[in-house]
């Protein structure tokens, strides 16, 4: 585990402030889950995204990770330097890890550092630290 830098922290910044924007986003009335996600390409470029909730089916949700890199790589971007994801709720929000389908899909972007919360705060592993699938 690493510390955060500066660079880092401006992707939770971005994370926190998406999944704040999409938590009064309602279907049928009903509130749905919200998660923002941020990353930065290899060349520096950021892309950031929120997760799309399915409250009648969650296997057809999709996570934010998924929305960030769908997005990446939908303008040529193949290599992700850094990720995190955030939850927001009831004005509340932090860093959440990334799932298991998240981590699979994750591999194809290489090794990014993914930024996770743990008992000191938020700290950056890199994939394959955290994905036992993931490329060394
Ligand atoms: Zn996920």
């Amino acid at each position: 585990m690493r510390p955060l830098d500066e660079k880092d922290r401006e992707l939770v910044d971005l994370a926190r402030e998406v999944a704040k924007r999409f938590s009064s986003f309602r279907w049928n009335g009903e509130k749905l889950s919200a998660v923002g996600s941020a990353l930065r390409t290899k060349d520096g470029d950021i892309f950031s995204g929120p997760n799309i909730d399915h409250p009648e089916s969650a296997p057809c949700s999709m996570c934010a990770e998924y929305t960030a890199l769908g997005k990446a790589y939908s303008e040529g971007h193949t290599e992700v330097e850094t990720i995190v994801a955030c939850w927001h709720k009831n004005g509340d929000d932090g860093v959440i890890p990334p799932c298991g389908r998240c981590k699979e899909f994750m591999r194809l972007f290489g090794n990014p550092w993914v930024i996770i919360e743990t008992d000191e705060g938020p700290r950056k592993a890199r994939l394959d630290e955290i994905h036992p699938y993931a490329p060394k």
